[in-house]
């Protein structure tokens, strides 16, 4: 079984992210056929402490009283759905007093349409709820949901959530080959968006070895000629296909004299250097514990300086 706390893990999403498992592999609402964790065996839709509460809450404050860990966020993910354990707020309010990092959550949005569920994606920083299918055959075709669950309800939850919420939504969408990826889906999806309004979308394909062998990975050019599609406009985060020598080696000198002229977030640094992202976080967590950069938080984002 995962840690409860792990990593950090270099996300091209979110950066350096520690993880914060609240669930037993593998609890989740759905069964997608893209799961890079594997098939479902715990399908439920039951909100419970499938972790006790007093376990994570122990293991968030051991490994956060770390001197030496450095992170830029904290991220609630894991071994299934995280909005399935009940005291999901709870636990946010714990780790919010021991840490001043942003706080986020990735979530298959299942429950998204009950006030509960709301009020505790509400507290967190950045949620990034993910919205596959806007067609309920399709839903049911690439997510294998609980049956009873609407894709309606699930769009409508997230409108809801939106218009509640004060920090960031960042929407994923997954896209298969052959699954979701015709007209008819794309264009049921692009008006979800539109009504939803998140403030970020954010495209991805099959770029693991999925649960199911029928998750086909469509062609990057393929994605990227979507992004306009989407209001706001979709990025792309799948980079399976990027080659690797498109990119400068990473340097800690560079990134130290860039540092010494002004704060940067990471994504920052690898933009104006030419690196890599993940390559360029590894760096950055290796100059942070030698002491050569600081950080500090500034409007909810992490800045390094030298
Ligand atoms: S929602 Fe996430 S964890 Fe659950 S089956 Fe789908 S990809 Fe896996």
């Amino acid at each position: 079984m995962r840690e409860i706390v792990f990593g950090p893990v270099r996300s091209r999403r979110l950066g350096l992210s520690l993880g914060v498992d609240l669930l037993v592999p593998k609890t989740c609402s759905f069964d997608c056929l893209y799961c890079e964790i594997g098939p479902t065996t715990q399908k439920t839709i039951e909100r419970k402490c499938w972790r006790p509460t007093e376990e994570i809450q122990k293991a968030l404050e051991v490994r956060l009283s770390d001197p030496t860990l450095h992170f830029e966020v904290l991220t609630f993910a894991g071994s299934g759905e995280p909005t399935l354990h009940q005291d999901l707020g709870k636990i946010l309010k714990f780790a919010q007093k021991l840490t001043d990092r942003p706080i986020c959550i990735l979530t298959n949005s299942s429950l998204v349409f009950r006030t509960d569920v709301q009020r505790d994606l509400c507290a967190f920083d950045i949620v990034l709820p993910s919205l596959d299918a806007a067609i309920q055959e399709t839903f049911l075709r690439l997510n294998r949901p609980v049956p009873g669950l609407k894709i309606e309800d699930i769009i409508h939850g997230l409108k809801m959530l939106r218009e509640k919420m004060t920090g960031q939504m960042w929407l994923e969408i997954m896209l298969v080959g052959g699954i979701n990826d015709n007209a008819q889906d794309l264009e049921a999806l692009v008006k979800a968006v539109e009504y939803i309004k998140p403030h970020r979308v954010q495209l991805n394909t099959v770029a693991r070895p999925p649960a199911y062998p029928e998750a086909k990975a469509i062609a990057l050019e393929t994605l990227q000629g979507l992004c306009d599609l989407f209001t706001p406009k979709a990025e792309v985060i799948y980079y399976k296909d990027q080659k690797e020598n498109q990119y400068r080696r990473v340097s800690s000198e560079e990134i130290i004299t860039l540092l010494t002229h002004r704060p940067c977030p990471s994504e920052e640094i690898a933009q104006a250097l030419g690196y890599d992202y993940k390559d360029t976080l590894l760096v950055l967590q290796q100059l942070v514990q030698t002491g050569k950069v600081k950080t500090k938080i500034y409007q909810k984002r992490v800045f390094y300086y030298a």
